[in-house]
């Protein structure tokens, strides 16, 4: 076997080379995008990016040889394979890796995560991850001095500071692009990005401020069902004028139809803002489910997703134990949901009901096995994770099927709460929207400011009883999409009644009529 005497400042110089070639293709690709190779300018701007990366890069593997020298090998290991992970995902789905996404892998469930593996990504992993690590036990290193090794140091960064301020007018330039830039430097994208999540979440799971106490206007009667859709896009509902019929159903109710959209492009936080009262630090305060709970409304949420914020609910039920009851014919999908929901909704003795369906919806990329066979209306679908193999027909095909099959469950729970003959509502809002190719993006959880309208329009539909019909009126009608997800909190405390300081009237959708009754 042949081994290579190298000293530990050359092998440092080794590992960041490799990492600035192998794993930055994306980042060049972007740069190219953005401004070309043909300029001075463009190559500066190109230049100080990599000296950025050097500096960051050379400094960080520095500190580790320095102080714990026996882990930088097996932690280069680490960093290459997940590097190789990482490409294939930038490659596939042409993302980059920012917050929204770190937050996305961590609230994705096991059978969600193995969706997103395909064969392609072992080429990957095997040239990128496993034969450079193989490439670094090759190496047989020779210590030298600190001394040495800090005075090698040093002349990197004064290097690499040098071409960075010579490169002044690159800031802007970068600053601009920060976003795009940052997700796709290697290990930094989604080191930086899980160290900004985990933060936000251990902020998350501070104590949650109460909200002030609410008064009930009456004791009457009333239930109401919220669905929460996931990467469920207006665009493709026929009740959004859509020219395919994914709403056969629907569109033979009377519903209230309202341009929405959503806060963010992931579910976590699109979540937090549905909950919430108020669109600022929304993960700061008590969110819906537990302020009604609180004050007397029985709530029931049931899942076959995740991402919700902390909530206390009086019950609390995961799709896998509704499905031991589950007598319906899509019981391994979102229709677990409604296992014995008219006998449980029956069974509570409070007035008041709040029950939360939060599905698992057109959660990409395997829309096709979202839907009971019977939904495959539109043919043929694509059936692979590598969206980009499909063609947009195959792809937009299994989305819409997606969006039959949830027309189906939104009217079964219509259905099924209209036969209880009570005073009820039912709200069906997305968290967020789906790309399905447009302008190269696929799935969703692009920046919020860079994302395209079909990742933040999400449709709003509600179907009121007779009762509310004939006491309550939208508020005038929207054209705009400027009904947000922060109006669920005041339209849902309206329905039951409810008036505390935190109530605002204004984002109650049916508010004109409740001050007329009052
Ligand atoms: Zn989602």
């Amino acid at each position: 076997m042949i081994r290579i005497n190298t000293p530990t400042n050359i092998f440092l110089v080794v590992i960041v080379i490799w990492s600035l070639i192998a794993y930055h293709f994306p980042l060049i690709n972007f740069i190219s995008n953005d401004i070309g190779f043909t300029s001075l300018k463009s190559f500066r701007d190109t230049a100080t990016v990599f000296a950025v990366i050097l500096l960051i890069s050379y400094l960080f593997f520095y500190l580790v040889q320095v102080t714990l020298p026996w882990l930088l090998r097996p932690f280069c290991v680490v960093i290459f394979m997940l590097n190789a992970a990482a490409l294939y995902f930038i490659n596939t789905y042409n993302i980059i890796i920012d917050k929204s996404l770190i937050s996305n892998i961590f609230n994705t469930n096991g059978d969600e995560s193995f969706a997103y593996l395909h064969y392609k990504m072992f080429p990957y992993i095997l040239l990128l991850g496993v034969l450079p690590s193989l490439a670094l036990y090759r190496f047989n290193l020779i210590k030298v001095s600190f001394v040495r090794l800090s005075v090698h140091a040093l002349a990197v960064c004064i290097a690499c500071l040098a071409v960075i301020f010579m490169n002044g007018s690159s800031w802007l330039w970068i600053d601009k692009n920060g976003k795009q830039l940052g997700g796709l430097i290697m290990p930094w994208s989604y080191i930086a990005n899980t160290g900004r999540y985990l933060s936000e979440q251990a902020k998350r799971n501070k104590i949650q401020e109460l909200l002030p106490s609410a008064q009930h206007l009456n004791d009457e009667k009333m239930l109401v069902v919220l669905i929460i859709g996931e990467s469920a896009r207006s665009a493709n509902f026929s009740l959004y004028d859509y020219a395919r019929k994914t709403n056969p159903l629907l569109s033979k109710y009377d519903l209230d139809i309202f341009k929405a959209k959503s806060c963010t492009t992931y579910t976590t936080a699109s979540l937090e803002c549905m909950l919430s009262y108020t669109d600022s630090d929304a993960s700061d305060y008590e969110p819906l489910p537990s302020y009604l709970s609180r004050h007397n409304v029985w709530v029931n949420w049931r899942t076959r997703n995740w991402g919700e914020p902390v909530i206390k609910v009086n019950s609390y039920n995961k799709s896998g134990e509704l499905k031991l009851n589950c007598k319906r014919d899509d019981c391994d999908l979102d229709g677990s949901l409604l296992t014995q929901l008219s006998a449980d909704i029956k069974r509570v003795e409070h007035n008041k009901q709040l029950v939360v369906l939060h599905t698992s919806g057109s959660h990409g990329p395997e829309y096709y096995k979202k839907y009971p066979a019977r939904f495959e209306t539109f043919t043929p679908t694509c059936k692979s994770v590598d969206l980009s193999t499909c063609s947009k027909e195959e792809l937009i095909n299994a989305y819409d099927n997606t969006i039959v099959y949830t027309d189906y469950l939104i009217a079964n729970v219509i259905d099924t709460v209209k036969a209880l003959q009570i005073p009820s509502a039912v709200i069906y809002m997305s968290d967020h929207g789906e790309s399905l190719g447009e302008y190269g993006l696929y799935l969703h959880g692009t920046p919020y400011s860079l994302a395209p309208d079909v990742q933040k329009e999400v449709p709003l539909i509600i179907w009121r009883s007779k009762e509310l019909k004939e006491s309550r009126i939208p508020t005038a009608v929207d054209t705009q999409y400027s009904y947000s997800q922060y109006h669920l909190f005041h339209t849902i405390l309206g329905l039951f009644s409810m008036r505390a300081a935190v109530y605002k009237h204004e984002m109650d959708i049916f508010s004109g009529s409740i001050s007329a009754k009052n």
